[in-house]
């Protein structure tokens, strides 16, 4: 069975499309919406030899070798421009999955849905999409296992529709910051008791330049944050 978190990025696939799931591991999300016929096809991409492999015997012994091609090579280089219409790229963190994108900008032909799972760091995927003309049209978040993950959903278009207050919303997530879910407020909880701890230290430690930068960077963040999980 899927987990929780992947089923929930299966849930953004468009139906009857042809998928590529980049950093497949085991190719159990690429399996999974072969079988459920919610991809008609798919690519299954790693980097990695040990888990290429695994992703090879996963889709071999679900007798799906003719539906799911895996291949081996790094980010969006193992398709071709135009050969999917939804991206997937779930349980890296968010700079890791923007540098996939921004590496693989040339196969991308801006007809794709892109549905991206960050483990951490949300925010770094937010500002290339802003950047680079994607509009993030869903988000969600959820825990699983105590873990609390987000995924943000993106399509070509104007990428500054859904924002009213750029700073906040690329932090926590327009969507998201809207909707205020339990999983939203636990895991901005926690950040906020993090970095109150770390301000106590930096405060602490001795007054240098860096110091004080640091320090007014996560005063900011932690005012941010008592904003949105009091109002
Ligand atoms: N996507 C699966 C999931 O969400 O359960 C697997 C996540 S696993 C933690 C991350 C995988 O991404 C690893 O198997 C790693 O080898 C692969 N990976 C990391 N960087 C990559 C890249 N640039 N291109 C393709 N795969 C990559």
């Amino acid at each position: 069975k899927l987990s929780k978190r992947l089923e929930s990025v299966a849930n953004y696939i468009i139906e009857d499309s042809a998928i590529a799931d980049i950093g497949s591991d085991h190719a159990y999300l690429p399996c999974y919406a072969v079988k459920t016929g919610l991809a008609k096809r798919a690519v299954a991409g790693e980097v990695v030899e040990g888990p290429f492999q695994s992703a090879k015997k996963q889709v071999q012994n679900e007798g799906l070798g003719d539906r799911i091609a895996v291949r081996k090579g790094s980010g969006l280089e193992v398709i071709e421009a135009g050969e999917v219409d939804c991206i997937t790229i779930a349980g890296m963190g968010g700079p890791l999955i923007a540098s996939i994108l921004e590496d693989g900008k040339d196969k991308l032909t801006g007809k794709e849905r892109l549905v991206l799972q960050p483990n951490i760091s949300a925010i770094a995927i937010r500002e290339w999409l802003l950047k680079n003309g994607w509009k993030l049209i869903a988000e969600e978040i959820l825990e699983e296992d105590g873990k609390i993950y987000e995924i943000l959903v993106a399509e070509k278009g104007d990428p500054e529709a859904p924002y009213h207050h750029l700073e906040k919303e690329l932090l926590f997530g327009p969507f998201l910051m809207n909707e205020k879910s339990p999983a939203f407020m636990k895991k901005w909880e926690g950040e906020l008791a993090n970095w109150r701890k770390i301000l106590v230290n930096l405060e602490k430690a001795s007054g240098s330049e860096e110091n004080e930068e640091k320090k007014q960077a996560l005063q900011k963040k932690i005012h941010y944050t008592e904003e949105v999980i009091q109002q």
